[in-house]
C-alpha cells in the first residue's frame, strides 16, 4: 500500500487530500483547495493519473481546504462516489455552491477587464455545473461504523470537535490477507468548545496522517474569551453602542449566537436587537439547529431545559439586501453578524463605512485575519481605511478576541495522538507550516519515542 500526498504537506496548511492505493483499490482522503497566495492557489488542479479510477473519495469535514477541489474531478470526469457524514454533505454542498458562485462572480469580473484590454476571456477553476455533479454522487454515512466504500477498504468516521459533522477517518486496509488502520486526523477541534462534542479517542492504527496547525502553541483558554466577550458586549449595550461582529458563516456564526443566547438566559445582559445579515450564515445555521445528536451534553442540557430560541426572541435573520440595508436605521443597543469575516468582502462592509466613524460603534474581531485585509488594519490600529473608494475615519473602538479557534492547540493535539501512541503507528506529520509540525513532532518523539515523518508535497509514502 501507498499514501500520495496531493495537498498540505511541505509546511503547507491547505489542500488536504491524500491518495490512499493498495492492489485493489484507490481511494481518496480529502479534496482540498490551495488558499493562500496566487503562486499556492495555482496548484489547485490535479494529475489524471492520480484520480484515473478512484474508487471513492472520503471527505473529514466540510470546510473549503479539504473539500474545495471536489468539482475539479467531475470536470476531470472522474466518477466516484463522496463518503462523508449527512452532516457534512449538507455543509459541504452550501460551501461548494458558494465558492462556485464566487468564482464565476470574480471570472466574470476579470473577463470584463480582458475584454476591454483585448485579451482572451478565462473560464472559472469549476463552474456551477461541475459542482452539482459532484454534489449529487455524496453518500452520507454514520459515525463509528466500519462500512465498506472499496474493495478492500473499510472506514469509520469519528468525532473531530472542529465544526458540525467533522470526523476522523479510520481506514481497515486488507492487502495481502493482512489488515492495516490507517487513521487521518483531519482537522482536530479545541477540548471543551461549545455546542460540539470533544473528538473521540481512537485506539488503533499502523499509520496515523495528523494535523498540526496549531503544533507549536496553546491558544488563549476559551472561558477566558468567552467571559471576555461577554464584557465587551454587556458594556457597549449599556452605553447603547452598535456592535459590529465580522463573522464567518458557518462555525464561528453559530458559536456566536449561542453564546448570546445563554448570555440573555443567565440575565448578563437584557436581550437587544441582533441581525444574523449573511444569507449563507442562515443556511449554515439553519443545518447545524437540524443535527441535534451532535450537540455536546452541555448544550443538550441548556435546549432540554427551554428551546433556545426563546433566549432569541431578538435574533433577526436578515436574507435580503433590503434587509440588510433596513439595519442601518435602527438605534443601539443592538449587534450585526455579518461576513466576511476577515473584513475584505460581503455585507460587513456596508455596516462598516457607516459605523466605523461613530465613536458609540464597537468592532468584535472574533477570528484571524488574514495580513493585507480590512480586518487587519482594523486590528492593527489604522486610524483612517478605505471602504468602497471612501476614506473612512476609524473612531469606533476596535475589540480583538483571538480565544475562539476551531482548532486544537498543542495539549489537545498531544491529548488526541496519547491515545494511539500505544500501537505505535507509524506517524506522518501534515497540515501544518514546517515551524509547528516540527516542533511537535520533536515533542512526540521526546514523549513516546516515535519519530514522525515530515512528507512534501507530491511525496508517497510506502507501507
Ligand atoms: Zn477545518
Amino acid at each position: 500500500m501507498k499514501i500520495k500526498v496531493l495537498g498540505a504537506g511541505g509546511g503547507e496548511v491547505t489542500g488536504s487530500a491524500y491518495l490512499v492505493e493498495t492492489d485493489n483499490a484507490r481511494v481518496l482522503v480529502d479534496c482540498g483547495i490551495f488558499q493562500g497566495s496566487k503562486k499556492v492557489e495555482a496548484m489547485n488542479r490535479f494529475d489524471l493519473k492520480d484520480v484515473s479510477g478512484l474508487d471513492a473519495v472520503l471527505i473529514t469535514h466540510a470546510h473549503l481546504d479539504h473539500t474545495g477541489r471536489l468539482p475539479l474531478l467531475s470536470k476531470m470526469r472522474v466518477p466516484s462516489p463522496v463518503f462523508c457524514t449527512q452532516a457534512t454533505l449538507e455543509l459541504t454542498a452550501l460551501i461548494l455552491r458558494d465558492s462556485a458562485h464566487i468564482q464565476e462572480q470574480e471570472t466574470m469580473h476579470l473577463n470584463r477587464k480582458r475584454q476591454r484590454a483585448g485579451i482572451k476571456p478565462l473560464q472559472p477553476m469549476v463552474s456551477h455545473d461541475d459542482t452539482e455533479d459532484i454534489i449529487k454522487r455524496f453518500i452520507a454515512l454514520p459515525y463509528d461504523r466500519d462500512l465498506p466504500v472499496a474493495r478492500g477498504i473499510k472506514a469509520s468516521f469519528a468525532e473531530a470537535g472542529h465544526m458540525l459533522g467533522s470526523t476522523c477517518i479510520q481506514l481497515s486496509i486488507e492487502e495481502k490477507g493482512q489488515v492495516k488502520k490507517v487513521v487521518f486526523s483531519g482537522d482536530l477541534g479545541p477540548k471543551g468548545a461549545p455546542i460540539l462534542k470533544d473528538f473521540e479517542e481512537l485506539h488503533l492504527a499502523d499509520a496515523v496522517f495528523m494535523e498540526t496547525t496549531y503544533g507549536d502553541r496553546e491558544h488563549k483558554p476559551l472561558d477566558e474569551t468567552i467571559s471576555e466577550f461577554i464584557s465587551i458586549v454587556r458594556t457597549a449595550a449599556e452605553n447603547k453602542g452598535k456592535i459590529l461582529i465580522p463573522t464567518f458563516a458557518v462555525g464561528r456564526a453559530q458559536l456566536m449566537i449561542s453564546i448570546l443566547a445563554s448570555m440573555f438566559r443567565v440575565k448578563h445582559v437584557p436581550p437587544f436587537p441582533i441581525f444574523l445579515d449573511s444569507p449563507m450564515a442562515i443556511d449554515a445555521s439553519k443545518i447545524y439547529m437540524s443535527h441535534k445528536e451532535l450537540y455536546d451534553e452541555e448544550l443538550l442540557e441548556f435546549i432540554r431545559e427551554k428551546p433556545m430560541m426563546e433566549d432569541l426572541k431578538t435574533l433577526k435573520i436578515c436574507p435580503t439586501a433590503e434587509d440588510s440595508i433596513a439595519i442601518n436605521n435602527v438605534p443601539g443597543p443592538m449587534m450585526v453578524l455579518a461576513g466576511a469575516g476577515m473584513c475584505n468582502a460581503g455585507r460587513i462592509l456596508h455596516h462598516l463605512k457607516y459605523n466605523l466613524w461613530k465613536p458609540e460603534t464597537h468592532v468584535v474581531i472574533v477570528g484571524y485575519q488574514g495580513s493585507g485585509t480590512l480586518g487587519r488594519k482594523l486590528v492593527d490600529g489604522a486610524k483612517q481605511v478605505r471602504i468602497f473608494g471612501d476614506d473612512i475615519a476609524v473612531k469606533a473602538t476596535i475589540h480583538t478576541l483571538g480565544g475562539f479557534s476551531a482548532h486544537a492547540g498543542q495539549k489537545d493535539l498531544l491529548d488526541w495522538f496519547s491515545h494511539l501512541a500505544p500501537a505505535r503507528p507509524k506517524l506522518v506529520l501534515i497540515h501544518g507550516e514546517n515551524g509547528p509540525r516540527t516542533i511537535i513532532g520533536a515533542k512526540i518523539k521526546e514523549l513516546y519515542g516515535i519519530e514522525a515523518n515530515y512528507p512534501e508535497l507530491n511525496e508517497e509514502i510506502i507501507f
